[in-house]
């Protein structure tokens, strides 16, 4: 095992995530490069890349265990805000 390799699993036992079970779009950081500046929340979108939470894991960084989504959370805020 290289020690980039032993880095890695390093980092993601910090997270508490077994090397296998990361996040496939953000290999376990939680956070991601976007396109442009919309990120998760579907905006308009400006001309820079943008890091913002991963809209696949939420930010746990698991595969398998995500954390609630910041879309569905935004979606009921704004359904109670405005009936
Ligand atoms: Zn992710």
């Amino acid at each position: 095992m290289t020690n980039t390799l032993k880095m890695r699993e390093m980092l993601l036992n910090e997270r508490d995530i077994v090397a296998g079970d990361e996040c496939p779009d953000c290999q376990g950081q939680g956070k991601k490069h976007y396109a442009n500046t919309s990120t998760w929340r579907y905006g308009i979108g400006g001309a820079a890349v943008t890091m913002d939470v991963c809209d696949k894991c939420w930010g746990s960084g698991s595969r398998t265990r995500t954390w609630p989504s910041h879309r569905e959370f935004y979606e009921m805020k704004s359904r109670l805000e405005n009936g």
